[in-house]
């Protein structure tokens, strides 16, 4: 093992501003529920365009949005292979079946070709991911998901603060999902969020997320009962985002653009640091996108993907594999779904290696990523 300092592939950055949000809090009336939830809902919705709901993660944020929808076994999810799993293993615990769609070469984000494809009268939603931060292709999507009366979600874990032709992550789709994890673009420790401009798709949602509790009258059965009456009309869960946690939010908040823009002065480092380096494939950006980057995925190509990724670990480079494809897990082939139901995905999958990138990263330590790479490669 290198003595070098571990460089993981993402992680946060907290700085005493973050600290002392927290501290006020917790020094405060309310831990949880209170006036800090509201605040950064009220943030978030400003810099994603559209209204939100804050969860105690990405994966909540994927279940309330499905479990608000009513998706149940007479419903079908289209979505990528190549993401994390709870973007289609949460459709499938309420019992909607998933069918999966290969990815485009280039990002690797849905392929629209392939969605429609998969589209039936069942499909409730097609749910994209914005791959390493790079948003999904919302116009070519948005009448697919028309012609058959699906809503469109997007899975922006990776890419709040980014923009398509010019709109923000959170405006684009019906549903967007978003995740805090200490390695995605800003954190919360573990959080997450919804956003949508469909106020009642919103709402039923945000029930979901709060144990499908209603107090507002024109919600009641039974408007005139007292000041303590609630009802529950339908099941939900306790997703609750407390108060400490998002104050740290409101502050990652204000602190997003500079994040963003580090990240994209890395990538630009990279690609230029590794443009002339054989056996590599880059990532790459369409035009008309301004993606917030959450991952720096390069494609190892010849085989040479489990010699890099073991070689740049003992070297103390904390490499990542995003994404095995979703399908691959026991829990979908064990329902029959085989490999080499996406190639382009499989492919993608069997070269993929995230180097690391986040905010904090340095000059000289991203020069030891890419020494260390070339070392290997070169
Ligand atoms: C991280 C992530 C999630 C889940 O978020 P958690 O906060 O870790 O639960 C969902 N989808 C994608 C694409 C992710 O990267």
């Amino acid at each position: 093992m290198s003595s070098a300092p571990w460089l993981n592939y993402g992680r946060q950055s907290i700085v005493e501003q973050d600290i002392a949000a927290v501290a006020e809090v917790l020094r405060g009336d309310w831990l949880t529920t209170g006036p800090a939830v509201e605040a950064f809902e009220k943030a978030l919705a400003q810099v994603a365009g559209a209204p939100a709901v804050s969860v105690t993660s990405g994966t909540a944020a994927l279940h309330a949005a499905y479990g608000g929808l009513g998706l149940g076994p007479s419903d079908e999810v289209v979505t990528t292979p190549i993401t994390f799993v709870a973007t289609a293993s949460c459709a499938a615990q309420l019992g909607a079946k998933i069918r999966f769609a290969d990815v485009c070469e280039d990002t690797l984000n849905i392929d629209p070709a392939a969605v429609a494809a998969e589209l039936t009268p069942q499909t409730a939603v097609v749910a994209g991911v914005d791959y390493g931060g790079h948003p999904i292709d919302i116009d070519a999507l948005r009448p697919l998901c028309d012609s058959v009366g699906a809503l469109l979600l997007e899975d922006a874990a990776h890419s709040i603060g980014g923009t398509y032709q010019g709109r923000p992550v959170g405006s684009l789709a019906d549903i967007t999902t978003l995740s805090f994890f200490p390695t995605k673009n800003l954190t919360t420790a573990e959080g997450g969020a919804i956003v949508s401009p469909d106020e009642d798709v919103l709402r039923r949602i945000r029930r979901f997320a709060r144990i499908g509790m209603v107090r507002a009258k024109d919600e009641l059965q039974h408007p005139d009962e007292g000041d303590w009456w609630y009802e529950v009309p339908e099941f939900g869960l306790n997703y609750r985002l407390p108060d400490v946690l998002c104050a740290l939010g409101t502050s990652q908040l204000t602190r997003l653009p500079s994040f963003v823009s580090r990240r994209a002065e890395l990538v630009a480092r990279y690609n230029t640091l590794l443009a002339d380096l054989d056996g590599l494939r880059l990532p790459v950006q369409r035009e008309g996108v301004d993606p917030a980057w959450h991952l720096y995925a390069v494609r190892v190509l010849g085989g040479r993907r489990r010699e890099v990724f073991d070689k740049m670990r003992a070297s103390g480079i904390g490499v990542q594999v995003n994404y095995i494809p979703v399908y691959w897990h026991p829990v979908f082939a064990e329902a029959g779904y085989q490999r080499g139901l996406c190639p382009v995905a499989e492919q993608a999958y069997s070269e993929l290696i995230s180097l690391p990138l986040y905010a904090d990263l340095t000059d000289s330590e991203q020069d030891r990523v890419v020494d260390t790479l070339r070392g290997i490669l070169g």
